[in-house]
């Protein structure tokens, strides 16, 4: 009988082998032989003490063995088990052979564990835990592999940074491992473990928090911070033990932070506290490199005057494959050369502020406001029609209107213009809308300024 191997998974040990992408070996024992397996499998294999691991999942069947391997008998009968559970979700306990098989099941994997007979109630909850996490990461999988791919290239992002000092720390320490990097919205989790809670990725970190301290380079290294990411992710997400918490190093100060779950938060200590360095500052010089190409990146869709992003900018969202039906604004400041010869050209600048803060008021979270010329700005609306794309587009004239500016102690009115298209109303796509809303927009200099005009239906619709 022949087993199949695929190895895929986070490569334990040398640096070169991270990831290995799926490769499939045929064995001839059906046994499993002693100390190989799929890293990942290894890992839980021996942080749970284990006589074996398997995973069982469509195409693909994994185990990882002790020394000595597993016994055929317990190898097939485990086997045998999981392709049962396979098929309902669920987890359980079972006395089998001379120990306890754990497992869980979910859309249509299993995962199981071999631990020792006399095995405690917490020892069998964390490999219940650990099933858990590891069906939840197959799944996730394919994911995880395009965002590895790239680690080491050129490109490396952030992201594919922080996920692999993660992984790297876990294997090192055996313990849950976050990453925290500084973003423009706050210091953000940005990499998690295979045995913590991926919820937390994306989330800012409580302002105060110890972990937002030692990022921002406040605070140095602590042992023993109970919720370091503060009180707002105290929610099952984040460990209620205390973490050892460490800054990862850049050139002038820290890049972000690392939280390890180390028992009652510890720093690590002898030859893994050396190993652990290592790592983290390694990490910090590629985070470097990868923070001064997001900044390139940022300021090739960013304009420098208000922070909102350009027209390439604008085009990136309005272009990405996720983004649907929405109404487009476009808004031109109206006579607004005049001001800038009075006024001069700070004067211009400042109007042009104002005018940026106004549309960001009016707009909402999932809104893209833009500045895609001089004075023109857009308002990209997901999912609105083009009556709610006039609606608003009415409700920023008013507000240029009505608010006034102030320069110099003194108060000036200006007024905009704007032309308003919307998908699918007056263009099938979204690569139409540009033209339309900016017809729209001459439409209303054409008829008088200071209002609201709506792209007609496109010639030759039917109505
Ligand atoms: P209309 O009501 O028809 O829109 O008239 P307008 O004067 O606003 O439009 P026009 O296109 O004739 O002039 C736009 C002016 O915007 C010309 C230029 O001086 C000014 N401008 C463009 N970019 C900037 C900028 O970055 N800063 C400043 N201060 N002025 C700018
Ligand atoms: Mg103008
Ligand atoms: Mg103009």
């Amino acid at each position: 009988m022949t087993l199949v191997w695929l190895v895929v998974g986070l490569g334990i040990g040398g640096a070169a082998g991270w990831w290995m992408a799926g490769r499939s070996r045929v064995r001839s024992s059906a046994a499993a032989p002693p100390g190989e397996g799929p890293p990942l499998l290894e890992w839980i294999l021996r942080s749970n003490n284990a006589s074996g691991v398997w995973l069982v999942a469509p195409g693909t069947r994994e185990v990882a063995a002790p020394k000595g391997g597993i016994p055929d008998d317990l190898d097939h009968l485990v086997r045998a088990r999981l392709e049962h559970q396979r098929v309902n979700d669920g987890q359980g306990v079972e006395r089998l052979g001379s120990g306890t098989l754990i497992y869980a099941s979910l859309d249509g994997r299993a995962a199981g564990l071999h631990l020792p007979p006399e095995t405690s109630t917490g020892a069998r909850a964390t490999a219940l835990r650990d099933l858990a996490r590891l069906l939840d990461y197959d799944r996730w999988r394919p994911v995880v592999q395009d965002v590895v791919k790239e680690q080491g290239a050129p490109g490396e992002s952030l992201e594919s940074i922080a996920f692999r000092l993660a992984h790297q720390l876990e294997r090192l320490l055996s313990v849950e491992v976050a990453i925290a990097l500084p973003r423009p919205t706050g210091v953000e989790i940005a990499g998690v473990s295979m045995r913590s809670d991926r919820r937390l990725l994306r989330n800012v970190v409580e302002k105060g928090s110890m972990l937002e301290e030692v990022a921002l380079g406040t605070s140095n290294a602590h042992a023993g911070v109970v919720l370091p990411m503060g009180r707002v992710m105290s929610d099952r997400r984040q460990r209620e033990d205390p973490a050892y918490i460490c800054p990862i190093p850049g050139g002038r100060g820290p890049v972000g932070a690392v939280a390890v779950w180390t028992k009652d938060g510890g720093q690590p200590m002898g030859a893994t506290f050396a190993a652990f360095r290592q790592a983290i500052e390694a990490a910090g010089s590629r985070l470097i490199s990868a923070y001064d190409r997001r900044a390139l990146e940022e300021q090739a869709i960013r304009d420098p005057l208000t922070g909102l992003r350009n027209r390439r900018g604008l085009g990136e969202v309005m272009g990405s494959m996720s983004a649907g039906p929405g109404a487009l604004i476009y808004g031109d400041l109206d006579k607004f050369k005049a001001l800038n010869d009075e006024l001069g050209h700070p004067a211009g600048d400042d109007a042009l502020k104002h005018f940026s803060r106004v549309l960001l008021q009016a707009a909402r979270d999932d809104d893209t406001v833009a500045r895609i010329g001089g004075e023109e700005f857009a308002v990209w609306i997901p999912g609105a029609t083009l009556e709610r794309g006039r609606q608003v587009a009415e409700r920023i004239r008013q507000a240029v209107a009505w608010s006034g500016w102030n320069w110099q102690g003194r108060k000036w009115l200006i007024t905009a213009s704007f032309g308003v298209a919307a998908c699918p109303e007056s263009s099938a796509t979204r690569d139409g809308l540009a033209p339309l809303a900016d017809a729209a927009l001459y439409e209303a200099k054409r008829t008088g300024r200071d209002r609201v005009m709506v792209a007609r239906e496109p010639k030759g619709r039917d109505s």
